[in-house]
């Protein structure tokens, strides 16, 4: 799906986030990237995303991803808070000219796949801090993005939230297929949901290991 040829990262404050990272991820792989704070994690996804430039190495992509083919989930769920779960599920389609009326059922699709088909018309507000992960997982589903990018989205939540969106997103992964791509620094969290391991060493960020835990079939 995509390759990371020597890809470095310093800021403009001359921190070193990353320094040659090199790996190759293969459409469908569901992968965690883990390693101790500081280590470059977030830097790296926001690079995938587009979100910064890498300052050397190259980012090759199989299919050059355009508007919609990637999906972002920040830490904090960043939601609008006077908008409801569907109308802030339905921005990233609205941003792109997307008519209300051919939207709705992609909204709907969404949310329904997170979970939330009863929450439509909630606000952050009234939904507890899983369901708000929830609401900005679905917004970043809801153009059929071919990755999925989430940086740290379970660690915000207790124990029992935690394994229930978890095991949600294991499902979703399972079923449709999609490339994952997350942050944590949780080698629990890693080892029970990625099919891949990207260890990151600290100062400079780099690989430091790669692991590929036995997934039990189901
Ligand atoms: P992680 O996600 O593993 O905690 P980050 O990618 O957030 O690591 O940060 C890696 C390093 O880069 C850290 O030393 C951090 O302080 C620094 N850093 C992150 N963002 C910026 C920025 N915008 N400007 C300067 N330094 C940054
Ligand atoms: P803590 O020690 O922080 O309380 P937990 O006991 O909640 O940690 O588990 C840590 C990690 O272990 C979780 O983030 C999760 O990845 C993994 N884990 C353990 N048991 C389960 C489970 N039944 N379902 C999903 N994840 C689990």
């Amino acid at each position: 799906m995509f390759s990371l040829r020597s890809v470095a990262k310093t800021y403009p404050n001359a921190t070193i986030a990353l320094d040659g990272i090199t790996a190759e991820i293969a459409p469908g792989e569901f992968v965690a990237l883990l390693g101790p704070s500081g280590c470059g994690k977030s830097t790296l996804l926001r690079l995938l995303a587009g979100l910064e430039e890498p300052s050397a190495g190259e980012i090759g992509w199989e299919h050059r991803p355009g508007p919609g083919d990637i999906g972002f989930v920040f830490q904090d769920a960043t939601l609008l808070p006077w908008a409801s779960a569907e109308e802030n599920v339905y921005l990233p389609l609205r941003l792109r000219g997307h008519k209300h009326a051919e939207a709705a059922p992609l909204v709907a699709a969404a949310l329904a796949q997170v979970g939330l088909a009863e929450f439509t018309k909630a606000k952050p507000r009234g939904l507890s801090g899983g369901m708000r992960m929830r609401v900005s997982i679905a917004r970043a589903l809801v153009s059929d993005p071919m990755l999925l990018l989430m940086d740290e989205p379970f660690a915000a939540l207790d124990e029992f939230t935690r394994h229930r969106l978890q095991d949600d997103l294991h499902a979703l992964w399972r079923r449709s297929g999609k490339t994952i791509v997350f942050v944590t620094h949780s080698i629990y969290e890693a080892a029970y949901l990625a099919s891949r391991i990207l260890v990151l060493s600290p100062r400079p960020g780099r690989i430091a290991a790669e692991l590929r835990p036995n997934l039990p079939e189901g």
